[in-house]
């Protein structure tokens, strides 16, 4: 058992108490390789934002969930090396599924966990929930809930209204779970591919998507009952046009590829939105810088030549993110 604040991780409680009151998000950067965790922290210390190192199920898969603590504690270590005197980093799990997962990233440093059992009934969701919240309490380690089923690409029903979180659930299930912040479903959704053709219009001027607007009005009525509780929304990549663009004049194929507007994105972390999950930007500004070498310098081989590049790009995205979309520059002087 080892204690995340041994290794000078932080949880999310006073994070969130700041972030809903000040108007701004805090980014939530998934993770599962080196150049990646350096983009992150880089751009982090640079603009002294706080931050949350998110592992999902994928990363643990790819990357081994031990690697990826030790990855953690490193990083904190190198933010302070880049001058960022008292480095703000949650390590948090990403969807956890199972009670028994959740427990062994609580014992092995997670400062922070999410509990995903949304697409269980209700009454099972509120139990595991539960279980999860009163064990990683007693380390003082934060959880995130789900409440509401996120759209995915293959769902046929993604825009219904029945998908939302049902604002009439919130308060029973944050008292009755104890949970520290709640992810809900107000029309974002998982991967590159947000939005079928069919669900946006298209913009004539640029024959662009335009992908349907966030339920500004399902946020607002949960904001009502739930008053300064901490929001999280998942599947908030941007899918910027520039990199689909990138990606497409070198030799790759993403025909259609959507996002969520920034603006939408700003709009939200002025609410109780305080974390927002992206993931699809970083790998899209990977794969752009990636792909730009291997087809202009088709002799290269050495992987820092192109690894190089694309944790520049990387970089420049995260403090995108940071100070345009979130506002949480400036946030963890
Ligand atoms: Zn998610």
């Amino acid at each position: 058992m080892v204690s995340y604040k041994e290794l000078g991780l932080v949880n999310t409680r006073e994070m969130f108490k700041k972030a809903v009151a000040g108007g701004y998000a805090i980014p939530a950067f998934n993770f599962n390789n080196m150049e990646q965790l350096q983009a992150i922290i880089q751009a982090s210390a640079e603009t002294k934002s706080p931050v949350i190192l998110q592992v999902s199920k994928g990363a643990r898969n790819y990357a081994n969930q031990t690697l990826l603590r030790y990855m953690a504690e490193g990083a904190v270590e190198y933010a302070k090396e880049l001058g960022w005197e008292h480095p703000q980093i949650v390590l948090h799990l990403d969807h956890g599924d199972s009670f028994e997962l959740c427990k062994s990233c609580v014992d092995m440093g997670f400062s922070s966990v999410m509990i995903d059992a949304s697409s269980l009934p209700y009454e099972e969701n509120i139990a595991l929930t539960k279980k999860v919240v009163d064990y990683a309490h007693q380390y003082d380690v934060t959880v995130e809930a789900e409440l509401g089923v996120l759209a995915g690409v293959e769902d046929e029903v993604s825009a219904e209204e029945s998908h939302y979180t049902r604002p009439e659930e919130v308060i029973d299930f944050a008292t009755r779970t104890g949970c520290d912040s709640l992810a809900i479903s107000i029309g974002t959704s998982h991967g590159a591919y947000k939005f079928k053709p069919e669900q946006c219009t298209r913009d004539p001027k640029t024959g662009r998507l335009v992908p349907p607007p966030l339920a500004f009005n399902v946020l607002h009525e949960i904001e009502k009952k739930l008053p300064g509780f901490p929001i999280v929304l998942h599947g908030s990549s941007s899918v910027p046009q520039e990199y689909v663009d990138i990606i497409n004049a070198h030799g790759g194929k993403l025909p259609d590829a959507v996002g969520i507007p920034e603006e939408q994105l700003r709009e939200a972390a002025k609410s109780a939105v305080c974390k927002i999950n992206i993931d699809s930007d970083s790998r899209l500004a990977m794969t752009a810088a990636i792909r730009k070498v291997f087809d202009e310098k088709p002799g290269e081989f050495d992987p820092r030549k192109y690894l190089g590049p694309a944790r520049d790009e990387m970089k420049k995205l995260y403090m995108h993110k940071i100070v345009n979309v979130l506002g949480s520059d400036g946030k963890a002087e």
